[in-house]
């Protein structure tokens, strides 16, 4: 029922009980239940206009009546966290900077930029919702984040033992492909995302779910070589996407190239598109979208990766796919986890 609810729009009973399958009885002490916890609320009366007898009562989430504290890491230099509402929006947001630290110190500003956030809820908090670079295993695990120098680091049971609140973690561009499906506005059930940051990684959804891999390192991209000849990587390969695309890459290589910064990114740009051609001949994706600085990724740097997508598999594959810009810019990761809350705690997506 809250499914239904929190597509925004308002529903009458009978409305739920028919979109539902649910009796009249059961769907009548469902919404008595959610109205005692002040998660749904009637907003007035449908006149229809032959209808005989009383206009039905309707419903909708008051998106005020929870919060989620959203955490975002994936910028290693400063953490943020938001207070998110139930519709999605941001409340407000705190940062902390993160001077280089490592290991247990890092946990520390985690830690402190959660307090922070959680000072600032207006409602009760539904539960937090963690972004992270790095492997993150089903039950909040970091496995392996090396801008922060984690192993096996049970950042969600911490957390949850620091809070007192459950809390969901997720890589970051897997939460950011989770943002995208439930909040992009795309109404497409196969996507991915590209998230650009100093790393360079893939979040996917496919059929309608967001999809890590059997261990939880689907899309791990950054090192696919997609130049032979390439610039020697930090894995010791050469070539890989990350030497070419990766933030602080790319903003190397703009500094070195004087009147050519133009050409820079189309380059870049184009490798990208080595890596895409293989991602959607491989899932047949509908959308790729790319997250990451707006100034150097924006839209003719998608423009660009997707022409060279197009001229690297069959135009079949090549014509049903879209790469664009994300439209929720910097929080698409602190949105993704809030979306993850939601559909843990309410089971809504
Ligand atoms: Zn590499």
């Amino acid at each position: 029922m809250l499914q239904h609810l929190f597509d925004g729009s308002e529903h009458s009973r009978a409305d739920l009980a028919r979109s539902t399958g649910l009796t009249a009885a059961t769907v009548g002490a469902i919404v008595g239940e959610l109205e005692a916890r002040g998660l749904i609320l009637e907003v007035g009366t449908r006149r229809q206009g032959s209808q005989v007898g009383k206009p039905p009562k309707m419903l909708s989430v008051r998106p005020e009546s929870r919060n989620v504290i959203s955490v975002d890491l994936s910028d290693p230099t400063t953490f943020r966290a938001a207070v998110v509402d139930l519709g999605g929006s941001v409340v407000a947001s705190v940062n902390v900077e993160n001077p280089g630290s490592a290991n247990s110190e890092t946990l520390s500003l985690v830690d402190k930029v959660i307090e922070l956030a959680i000072a600032k809820a207006t409602a009760p908090i539904l539960g937090i919702g963690i972004g992270t670079p790095g492997v993150v295993t089903a039950s909040g695990s970091v496995v392996e984040a090396s801008n922060f120098g984690w192993h096996d680091v049970g950042l969600g049971i911490h957390v949850e033992d620091l809070t007192g609140h459950p809390t969901y973690v997720s890589n970051d561009a897997n939460a950011a492909a989770i943002a995208e499906y439930s909040r992009g506005g795309h109404h497409c059930r196969n996507l991915a995302v590209v998230k650009i940051g100093s790393g360079v990684g893939a979040g996917f959804v496919l059929n309608g779910q967001p999809y890590g891999g059997e261990h939880a390192s689907a899309g791990e991209i950054g090192h696919l070589v997609v130049a032979d000849d390439g610039p020697r990587c930090r894995c010791g390969h050469r070539g890989c996407l990350e030497t070419f695309v990766a933030v602080p890459s790319l903003e190397n290589a703009l500094a070195e190239s004087g009147a050519s910064a133009a050409e820079v990114r189309i380059d870049a740009a184009e490798r990208l598109g080595v890596a895409l051609a293989a991602i959607v001949a491989i899932l047949d994706l509908d959308l790729i979208v790319i997250a990451g600085p707006r100034r150097l990724l924006g839209d003719d740097f998608c423009a660009n990766a997707s022409k060279s997508l197009r001229s690297r598999c069959l135009e079949s594959v090549a014509e049903s796919v879209t790469v664009r810009f994300t439209s929720l810019d910097d929080d698409v990761v602190l949105l993704g986890a809030a979306s993850l809350v939601l559909s843990q705690e309410l089971g809504v997506a």
